[in-house]
């Protein structure tokens, strides 16, 4: 035998890693773990236990508590007398305590990866080199922000106390996307990890503990998903931080809507993995590896949709048939395993479940014939190919090993294909013509896309979805956000507390107004009547009559009747919708066009609006009885607010991040796409103008809900819009009950965002119900604003809400 041939044919012996380390520090603590609050271990007198398994072997590793009210509580008191004073620690010294946590990690870093991987069932390989560098990684990065935050985020303050809830899959990697920025900022934390790895939460409280952090400012409790309720439910807690499934992200929205906390929702994902014809085919089988068994496909971003070009894709098959033959499956503290155990039997269940059901829908199904440890929850690598696209196996999250496999034949049906899901967290493109996967990724709907890679990760990027897939970023300037507020605003506790079950709420229930004589005309027999206007809707650039034909008056100060607007029904809403999306759709639409353009056609608004300024500011008068000069100054910071948005429309496009990436990873701030706008009574051209400027300006289309009691300037403002360039469709305005009007636009599953600023009650069902398709929405909590100054009327806060940020990672070299 050659030498050639022993190499070709020698097994890999077992290099495994010893779980020394890891039981040893289980046994320290006897195998059994209270909650750590206030930087000590407290065990309830009569707790229930929770005990975890190493899902690879079976072997029982230790029980944790499972926390109830009163602990939660106690972590909550713990946190909030924290906040106190570490909200009020300079940056710079906060940047220290992160630094030695960051250091800290990295002396640990073996017990860590060890814990995990025993804990949780993945390769050692992945925990040691992926996991516990990323966690000091982001420790270190979020230590910079820290440091700078006093003289780059001056105009913010921290929220307070955050609840945090994560999932199993990353369980240190997820503490660290969610606990960095936070108290790098100024917040204080209650953790609660999730049921099935409980242990490297517990193993990284100490290691803060001896990094001298003060107490309370981090706490983890450990408990089952009615403990996460308790932490949700909190009316101390300031703001939820969550990552897991769609389904637990909606109830968390419903449970959190009207009371003022902030929520990030990091969820589930269907991510595609789109390869070309001219693609590096060995490089993206390598890619598809990655993509989809790193972590068992227990990965949120998963590339678990395979989209192959249709004249490639038997030979690609092939070659992916043959790479998955060589995929070593066993035990996760062997250094030469690829694929460890499952977390838990019910996962596994659900797996197994999954792949039955792509087989009854006609997939073919292909699992290599490898061998499997004959012990210990372990799936083989599955493909499944000739779905079809709208087969439940291709549009739900499986969360395991499968691989589905698709074919397109043009660009534009892989497009087509890659965005026909609800999910938008992370798409991969391969090809090597960077023309058509720049164009590729930059029409993909997703947070993150990677160009010829996949599942690259970094502090200094933004990681977050799209659609269903939650809102919000970790990472990144972008991230910061999440654990900022505005410094001139209070954390917002709305009056309003909703009663029984919102289904059966009268809230948007309607009965059209009662027609009123125009004008105020009193019929004498001598006069003529004045010539009846009454603005229609604006809907498509055409002013056109409410689909009921019914009209509401708008009355002035004394009750006199000032004019007549359209009463809007949810079939004006509709076609508002459609309109607004046609807009965005045409070609070039409006999101396509440049900036330039956008800030063009901005100043020309302000230019003729300025131009009528006398008789805007008569129109506010008659409305609201202000006197003439202060109806005078509303218009003029109208027009002011044009003038700053026309500024932003070219200066708020994205950035180069400085990731761990040799390349770019630019981080593009995307339109959200169609935003239903419901402004309130208060400023009524004002707030109009500061709510639609921004909107439109970083490239949305929008629906615009006009003041409902004041609604005469933004019907006056169709003929403002019609001579200043603005494409039909990119404004749309509805009058009417405000109420009945935006709960059709936060029920549409065209609107991809809801902005209202009406009643407190209001703004409960428009969280409430955003829950149905996860929309972003920004509410008011029905709290006054000044939208005269500038601080509050305009700016960032706005900026931010009306773009998302997609992270493009383009990796260069050979
Ligand atoms: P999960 O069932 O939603 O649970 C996530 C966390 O929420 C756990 O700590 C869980 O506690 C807790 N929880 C469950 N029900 C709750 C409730 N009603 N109220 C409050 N807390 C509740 O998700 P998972 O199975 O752990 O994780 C898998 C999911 O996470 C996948 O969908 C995956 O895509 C997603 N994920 C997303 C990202 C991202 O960044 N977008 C990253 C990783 C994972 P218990 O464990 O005690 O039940």
């Amino acid at each position: 035998m050659s030498v050639l041939e022993v190499f070709e044919t020698m097994e890999y012996g077992p290099a495994p890693e010893s779980p020394s380390s890891a039981n040893a520090w289980l046994d320290d603590h006897g195998r059994k773990f209270g909650l750590f609050i206030n930087n000590q271990w407290v065990t309830p007198k009569s707790a229930d236990y929770y005990t975890s398994y190493n899902p690879a072997t079976g072997e029982k590793l230790g029980e944790t508590v499972q926390a109830g009210q009163k602990e939660v509580d106690a972590a909550v008191a713990a946190a909030r007398q924290a906040f106190q004073t570490w909200s009020k620690t300079p940056g710079v010294v906060r940047a220290r305590y992160l630094y030695a946590i960051a250091r800290n990690i990295q002396k640990h870093h073996r017990l860590l990866a060890v814990l995990e991987s025993m804990d949780n069932g993945k390769p050692l390989r992945e925990s040691r080199d992926i996991d516990v560098p990323l966690l000091a990684r982001h420790f270190f990065y979020h230590a910079g922000w820290a440091q700078l935050m006093e003289t780059e985020l001056r105009d913010y303050q921290p929220v307070g106390v955050i609840g945090q809830i994560i999932p199993w899959n990353f369980p240190l990697l997820m503490l660290a996307w969610k606990i960095a920025p936070a108290i790098a900022l100024g917040n204080t934390v209650v953790l609660k990890p999730a049921s099935y790895t409980r242990l490297s939460a517990l193993l990284f409280a100490e290691v803060v503990a001896e990094a001298g952090l003060p107490p309370g400012v981090i706490n983890v409790i450990t408990g089952s998903s009615k403990a996460g309720t308790m932490v949700v439910t909190h009316p101390d807690v300031d703001k939820i931080a969550f990552t897991g499934s769609t389904d637990v992200g909606r109830i968390l929205r419903r449970q959190t809507a009207g009371s003022g906390k902030k929520l990030s929702l990091e969820l589930g994902g269907k991510s595609p993995f789109v390869v070309f014809e001219d693609a590096d085919l060995d490089g993206a089988i390598e890619g598809v590896v990655d993509a989809i068994w790193f972590n068992q496909g227990q990965v949120c971003c998963a590339g678990s949709r395979l989209l192959v070009q249709e004249n490639i894709a038997d030979r690609f098959l092939e070659k992916l048939k043959l790479r998955m033959g060589h995929l070593r499956v066993g035990d996760p503290l062997d250094k030469c395993i690829d694929i460890g155990a499952i977390v838990d039997q019910t996962q596994w269940d659900t797996i197994d479940h999954w792949v039955k059901t792509g087989v009854k829908e006609g997939g073919e199904l292909f699992q290599p014939d490898i061998k499997l440890p004959d012990k210990g929850l372990f799936y083989p690598p599955t493909l499944i190919c000739n779905l079809d696209p709208a087969a439940e196996t291709v549009q739900e999250e499986i969360f395991g090993p499968v691989l589905v496999s698709l074919t397109f034949r043009t660009p534009a049906e892989a497009i087509a294909l890659a965005n026909n899901t609800r999910y938008g967290l992370a798409a991969s493109v391969w090809s090597d013509n960077i023309n058509l996967a720049l164009d590729v990724a930059s029409k993909l709907k997703a947070g993150s896309v990677w160009v010829n890679s996949t599942n690259l990760f970094d502090a200094a990027s933004g990681f977050g979805g799209y659609r269903e897939s939650g809102f919000g970023r970790e990472g990144g300037r972008e991230g910061l956000f999440e654990y900022l507020r505005p410094a001139w605003q209070e954390r917002p506790r709305p009056g309003f507390q909703p009663e029984g079950e919102p289904a059966k709420s009268k809230w948007g229930a309607y009965t059209p107004a009662r027609p009123t004589m125009p004008n105020g005309f009193k019929p004498n027999g001598k006069e003529l009547p004045r010539v009846d206007r009454t603005p229609k809707m604006y809907i498509g650039g055409a002013q056109v009559r409410p689909d009921g034909y019914y009209t509401r008056a708008v009355l002035g100060p004394h009750g006199e009747v000032v004019g007549q607007v359209g009463d809007g029904n949810r079939k004006d809403i509709r076609n508002a919708v459609e309109a607004a999306h046609a807009a965005h759709l045409a070609k070039p639409g409006w999101a396509m066009r440049h900036g330039f353009n956008r800030s063009q056609i901005l100043y020309f608004i302000a230019e003729n609006l300025d131009a009528r300024s006398d008789e805007f500011a008569r129109r506010l008068r008659a409305m609201t009885g202000q006197s003439l000069s202060s109806a005078q100054a509303e218009v003029v910071a109208s027009v002011e607010r044009l003038f700053t948005y026309a500024a932003w429309a070219d200066k708020y496009g994205g950035s180069v991040q400085e990731t761990t990436l040799r390349g770019v990873t630019v981080g593009v701030n995307e339109p959200i796409g169609v935003m239903g706008i419901a402004c309130p009574d208060e400023f009524p051209l004002l707030a109009f103008v500061s709510l639609m400027a921004p909107a439109i300006a970083r490239g949305n289309t929008v629906v615009m809900i006009p003041s409902e009691k004041y609604p005469l300037s933004a019907t006056d403002l169709y003929q403002v819009l019609d001579t200043s360039d603005v494409p039909p469709g990119v404004v749309n305005i509805v009058t009417g009950d405000r109420d009945h009007l935006i709960k059709t636009l936060i029920q549409h599953e065209d609107v991809d965002s809801v902005w209202y600023f009406g009643s407190a009650e209001g703004c409960y069902h428009v969280e409430h119900e955003s829950a149905a398709n996860m929309k972003r929405t920004w509410v008011g909590y029905g709290l006054k604003r000044n939208w005269l100054s500038r601080e509050e009327g305009e700016g960032h806060e706005f900026l931010h809400e009306a773009t998302q940020v997609k992270n493009i990672w383009v990796p260069t070299g050979e």
